[in-house]
C-alpha cells in the first residue's frame, strides 16, 4: 500500500472502513475499502474467490464501478477502486434541503438509462446485485453514474436456496421479502422501479419500518395481489401462514404528477408483483420511457455508451447542484455525511 497516500474516510461498515487516497507515482485519487477481517490465514487464491471479488472482476462496463486492484498485504486486504464523489442518497438529501425543484426527468431519464446499461451487462455476465439502492449508485466528479458495492452479488447460477440476508429493506422485492428460495436479476429490476420513485419524488416509495410494515407499504402502493397478478406469491404467503392486507392501491400518476406517462408505465412494469412480468434490464432499455436514446443509430448508441463517457454528445442542458454543507442524516436504515462538494452535471441528449 505504500503506493497510496490516505486523505480521508469516506465510508465505513460492518466489513471495515473506505478512504479516499491518493497514488503517489500518478496522482490518481482512488478509493481504498479496507477489509476489517484478518486474512492471515488465506492464500492468494482463497482471495479471489470471494464473492465480491468475483464478481467485480468479470464487470468491466462505464457504469459500474471499477475494481481497479486488489492488495493483501500483512494479513490485510484492500480493495482500490476508482474514486467516485458522492452517491444519489446525498444528492437526494441536499436537493431536499434546499426546497427547490426536483430532479428533471431528463436526469432521471439519463441516470437509469446508464445504470439499466450497467444492470444489463453485469446480469448477462451472470450476476446479480441484490442490494440496489441509492446510497449504491454513485457519482463520479463529471457527474458519470455507476454501481457500486457488489459485496451482495450473486452468481444468478449458482444453486437457490438463497437463505442469507439480503438487501435493505425498503428496496427488497416481495418475493425475497415472502422468503422466495429461488429469485433471480428480476430483484434489480423492482429496486430500480423504487428508486425510479424516489428520484422523482424525493421520498422512498416503500419506506417500511420492519418486514410486516414493508409489505403493508407496498400493498398500499400497488394494491393487494389477486391469484391472477401472482399466483406464486400467493402460494409463498399461504407458505408463510401471512395474509396480504386488502388494500386498494393508488393512482400512480397522481402521486408522481412530474412524471410523464412513459415514465409511469416503466416504474409500473419494474413495480409488477410477479417477478416475471418485470422487463430485463436489456428490455427496460428499449422501453419508450428512453425514446430519445432512439435517435442515435444503434450500433453508435453501442458504442458511445462503451466507448470513454467524457466524450458525451453535445450537451443540451447543464445542470448545476451545490452541496455546500456537512451534516449527519439519518435514514432509518444507515448514516449519511455530506461532503463539502461543488459538482457539476452536464446532460448528454434529452
Ligand atoms: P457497504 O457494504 O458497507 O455498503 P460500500 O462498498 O457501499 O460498502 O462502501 C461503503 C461506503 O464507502 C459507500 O457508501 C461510499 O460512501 C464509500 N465508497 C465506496 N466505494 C467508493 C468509491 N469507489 N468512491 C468513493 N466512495 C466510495
Ligand atoms: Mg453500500
Amino acid at each position: 500500500m505504500e503506493k497510496y497516500t490516505k486523505i480521508k474516510e469516506v465510508g465505513s461498515g460492518s466489513f471495515g472502513v473506505v478512504w479516499k487516497a491518493m497514488n503517489k507515482f500518478t496522482g490518481e485519487f482512488v478509493a481504498v475499502k479496507v477489509i476489517k477481517q484478518s486474512f492471515d490465514s488465506w492464500t492468494w487464491e482463497d482471495c479471489l474467490n470471494l464473492r465480491e471479488v468475483k464478481a467485480l472482476r468479470k464487470m468491466n462496463h462505464p457504469h459500474v464501478v471499477k475494481l481497479k486492484e486488489l492488495i493483501k498485504e500483512q494479513g490485510t486486504l484492500y480493495f482500490v477502486f476508482e474514486f467516485m464523489d458522492c452517491d444519489l442518497l446525498q444528492l437526494m438529501i441536499e436537493k431536499q434541503r434546499m426546497g427547490g425543484a426536483k430532479f428533471s426527468e431528463s436526469m432521471v431519464k439519463d441516470w437509469c438509462f446508464r445504470v439499466f446499461h450497467g444492470l444489463s451487462h453485469m446480469h448477462q455476465r451472470g450476476y446479480f446485485h441484490r442490494d440496489l439502492k441509492p446510497e449504491n449508485l454513485l457519482l463520479s466528479e463529471d457527474g458519470v453514474i455507476k454501481i457500486a458495492d457488489m459485496g451482495l452479488a450473486r452468481e444468478i447460477d449458482s444453486n437457490p436456496p438463497y437463505t442469507e440476508y439480503v438487501m435493505t429493506r425498503w428496496y427488497r422485492a416481495p418475493e425475497v421479502m415472502l422468503c422466495s428460495k429461488n429469485y433471480g436479476p428480476a430483484v434489480d429490476m423492482w429496486s430500480m422501479g423504487a428508486i425510479m420513485v424516489e428520484l422523482f419524488t424525493l421520498s422512498p416509495l416503500f419506506p417500511g419500518m420492519n418486514s410486516r410494515d414493508q409489505m403493508h407499504k407496498i400493498c398500499s402502493v400497488l394494491g393487494t395481489p389477486t391469484e391472477k397478478d401472482w399466483p406464486e406469491g400467493i402460494r409463498l404467503a399461504n407458505a408463510l401462514n401471512y395474509k396480504f392486507p386488502l388494500c386498494d392501491g393508488i393512482y400512480l400518476p397522481a402521486f408522481i404528477p412530474c412524471a410523464s406517462p412513459d415514465a409511469i408505465d416503466l416504474i409500473q412494469s419494474l413495480c409488477s408483483w410477479d417477478p416475471n412480468k418485470r422487463p430485463s434490464a436489456a428490455q427496460a432499455l428499449q422501453h419508450p420511457f428512453f425514446r430519445s436514446y432512439y435517435r442515435i443509430p444503434a450500433p453508435l448508441r453501442e458504442k458511445y455508451y462503451q466507448s470513454n463517457l467524457k466524450k458525451q454528445p453535445p450537451i443540451q442542458r447543464p445542470v448545476h447542484l451545490k452541496i455546500n454543507q456537512q451534516s449527519n442524516v439519518c435514514d432509518g436504515q444507515s448514516e449519511v455525511m455530506l461532503p463539502h462538494k461543488k459538482l457539476e452535471f452536464q446532460l448528454p441528449l434529452c
